[in-house]
């Protein structure tokens, strides 16, 4: 199979090629963004019209933290708008049946129960500062059962929960929290400082799943038989959830990585900093029904990012 791999330089595009390499099965078409700009319409015609690819992995997006969010939220619309048309609506025209789109979390409203279910979509307000890139991550779903409604396509969509693991961006203020620890304890446990100030109270709780298990999850769903997929979906509410099923305080996640960056100072909290919302855990159940467990234990994902952040020159970061 011919298998076109869209956003491969991306921390989960880069997951999913090096998994299907690994798996050395299928021929894999990848482009670079200054070979293929998938917001212009005219060359994503033409790029699958020449390659007709058999399958296609929808991994690019414009993505960031809170602050590029709230900065830049007309890119953030526009742009993954443009990239979902684009590839969704060209793979459609040039006879791709199967497609795999990834999301995010931030799809499900701020008030959404916890766990946080596949239903849940649609159900409430959504989270100010990123609503502009959730609209399009929900747009993209909706463009994906709109086209299996009414051309019998076979388009797929994954919400991973919060991701980490090599590639991941480790700007000191801009990135998530976890990569932001592991780049303030690395310094502080070189340094031998006395202290790491963590932000908020420490209390919130977080879920995160290693890109690799990610990516795993991605071809298991990618690979399921249709009528597997449709016993377990619904039309209008077809997309998966894809998480560890368990969430840790943040307090417990820098201990965590104090231990694997070798850090033996103490913690302290600072409080002016906001905790955001208190708890963001997904409901894992339709992805385990379907037989897909994470097998990354946390600590373990930690240290192998770690090991990876050590082999990279922090001013590239
Ligand atoms: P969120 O999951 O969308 O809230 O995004 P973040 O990953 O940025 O933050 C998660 C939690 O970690 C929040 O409660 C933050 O206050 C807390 N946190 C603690 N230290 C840090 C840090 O150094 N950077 C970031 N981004 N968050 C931190």
């Amino acid at each position: 199979m011919k298998i076109y791999i869209a956003g491969h330089r991306g921390m989960v595009g880069g997951a999913i090629l090096r998994a299907l390499q690994a798996q050395g099965q299928h021929e894999l078409v990848t482009r670079t963004s200054a070979e293929l700009d998938l917001t212009d319409q005219a060359a994503v015609r033409a790029f699958f019209q020449t390659e007709r690819p058999d399958q296609v992995i929808l991994a690019a997006a414009k993505v960031g933290g809170i602050h590029a969010n709230n900065s830049y939220p007309a890119q953030f619309i526009y742009e993954n708008l443009m990239i979902e048309c684009n590839v969704i609506h060209q793979a459609y025209a040039a006879g791709v049946t199967k497609l795999l789109q990834l999301g995010s979390s931030c799809i499900y409203p701020k008030e959404a129960p916890q766990p946080m279910a596949e239903d849940a979509l649609l159900t409430g307000v959504l989270e100010a500062t990123n609503e502009p890139y959730a609209i399009a991550k929900i747009a993209g779903i909706k463009l994906c059962e709109s086209y299996n409604r009414q051309y019998g396509t076979d388009y797929r969509s994954v919400m991973p929960t919060n991701l980490y693991g090599p590639g991941d961006n480790f700007h000191p203020e801009n990135s998530h929290v976890l990569p932001a620890l592991i780049r303030r304890f690395h310094q502080a446990a070189q340094e031998g400082a006395e202290e790491v100030v963590v932000w908020g109270s420490g209390k919130p709780m977080r879920e995160f799943l290693h890109v690799d298990d990610m990516a795993a999850a991605s071809l298991f769903v990618a690979g399921l038989d249709r009528a597997t997929y449709e016993a377990e979906t619904q039309p209008m509410l077809s997309h998966i959830n894809v998480g560890s099923g368990t969430d840790v305080t943040i307090r417990e996640l820098a201990e965590t990585v104090a231990r694997v960056t070798g850090f033996t100072g103490h913690l302290t909290f600072d409080a002016t900093k906001p905790d955001g919302t208190m708890r963001k855990l997904m409901d894992v159940s339709r992805l385990t029904r379907l037989g897909w467990r994470a097998t990354i234990p946390l600590e373990q994902g930690i240290a192998g990012t770690y090991r990876w952040y050590l082999t990279q020159d922090p001013a590239g970061l």
